[in-house]
């Protein structure tokens, strides 16, 4: 993969894709991780003399059409804030208006184009779209590492027509994950949670082969223990996946299941609320129990590199967030003493953080769905077009 030290910047209009899906309420930035992690990208190319800067990014899911609330205004303000400097918006990403105003800002200059995802020809990867945006710019910096597993004009199509390397985020995220890949410490333990086994079966198959344990949380927990016969009560559960989750179980022995949730008559709040090893009809399972966070705590300390994807519960409750705070705390604990700590996915991270445990991490990934393909060791088409 090329990198933005291996490529002249020097007087170029650099255009640079960076993720500022951020977290929107009111027209207030509800978090700016992302913003703050493209900053260092950023500085560089200015610092190496670009004659301008170009950032585009997507914001939520416009489908397509101009939503002004998706709009990459608000991140725009908060850029300023933190290049401390002026950025210029554009009211599109594409058109005669944004090529002549680009051309005529000064030299040095910072712009943010627009949502790409205003224009339905992003996500098809539209080949006139993705020559419009690259006319814009000399060389190409892809330091979106969130949409990297999409083959998207902006990831993919743009790279193949301009010259084009990675930022700094995108070679940070590479390198922890195929650390994961590669050379693992032994014991390797991954710990897996979140809702539905649907979207992380590959992941998990893939971990299988190549962690000493694996330790499962949250609902995905119930489909493994409905396929080997046990009464789940109302929790959440994928009838479609028990017999995937049966194979599974035969095939393998280093996957670890609860043996104690904690249980509520709800699943939206704390209704007649205890810790069980049996979940009887009305209840749901909302969380791990006190000893599946012991055994588990005991296993993870003596991990020496350990990924993490999901939470253990339904963590967004207080009276349910337990197991995933003490599996934070433990993950973070154990690197404080020499182990290597990556996690990922939207959820996990928001949970990590609110634990005040997120500076404790090796590496916290940008990416849910990207980090999940990486790990499974598949091509991501994004980092694919950097070669
Ligand atoms: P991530 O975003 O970290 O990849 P997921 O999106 O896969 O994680 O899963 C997060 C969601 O899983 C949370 O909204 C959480 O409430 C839910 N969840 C976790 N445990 C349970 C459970 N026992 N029952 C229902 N939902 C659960
Ligand atoms: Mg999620």
């Amino acid at each position: 993969m090329k990198t933005l030290e291996e490529i002249d910047l020097k007087s170029k209009r650099v255009l640079v894709r960076c993720d500022f899906n951020v977290p929107v309420k009111d027209g207030k930035i509800l978090d700016n991780t992302r913003i703050l992690a493209h900053i260092p990208t950023i500085n560089y190319i200015l610092e190496k003399g670009a004659s301008r800067v170009i950032l585009m990014s997507h914001l939520g899911r416009p489908k397509g059409v101009v939503n002004l609330d998706f709009s990459l205004k608000v991140v725009c303000e908060e850029l300023r804030r933190h290049l401390k400097r002026n950025v210029r918006f554009f009211n599109d990403c594409t058109g005669e208006n944004v090529r002549e105003g680009i051309s005529r800002l000064e030299e040095g200059a910072v712009a943010l184009l627009e949502n790409l995802r205003f224009h339905p020809e992003e996500k098809k990867n539209d080949t006139g779209f993705a020559r419009e945006i690259a006319s814009l710019g000399d060389v190409f910096i892809q330091d979106a590492f969130a949409v990297s597993h999409r083959a998207h004009a902006s990831t993919v199509g743009i790279a193949g027509i301009l010259p084009s390397a990675a930022g700094f985020l995108i070679m940070k995220e590479v390198k922890y994950l195929s650390e994961l890949l590669k050379e693992p410490g032994h014991p390797f333990v991954a710990v897996l949670g979140g809702a539905k086994i649907s979207t992380k079966i590959s992941v998990i198959t893939s971990l299988l082969g190549k962690v000493d344990t694996l330790l499962v949380g949250g609902a995905m927990s119930y489909t493994f223990l409905k396929a080997r016969g046990e009464e789940i009560g109302n929790s959440m559960f994928e009838e479609g996946f028990l017999e995937n989750a049966k194979g599974i179980l035969a095939d393998s022995k280093n996957l670890v299941l609860p043996v104690d949730h904690v249980i509520s008559k709800s699943a939206k709040e704390a209704v007649e609320i205890r810790v069980s090893g049996l979940i009887p009809e009305g209840f749901c399972g909302v969380d791990i129990g006190s000893k599946t966070i012991s055994n588990y705590a005991g296993i993870i300390k003596n991990a020496k590199t350990i990924f993490w994807n999901g939470p253990m519960g339904i963590f967004e409750v207080a009276d349910f967030s337990k197991g995933t705070r003490e599996i934070a705390k433990i993950i973070a604990e154990t690197t404080r003493n020499g182990a290597v700590s990556v996690a990922g996915g939207g959820d996990s991270v928001s949970a990590i953080k609110k634990a005040g445990v997120a500076n404790d991490f090796s590496h916290i990934s940008t990416g849910g769905g990207a980090s999940l393909e990486f790990v499974e060791g598949r091509i991501l088409p994004g980092i694919q077009a950097l070669k």
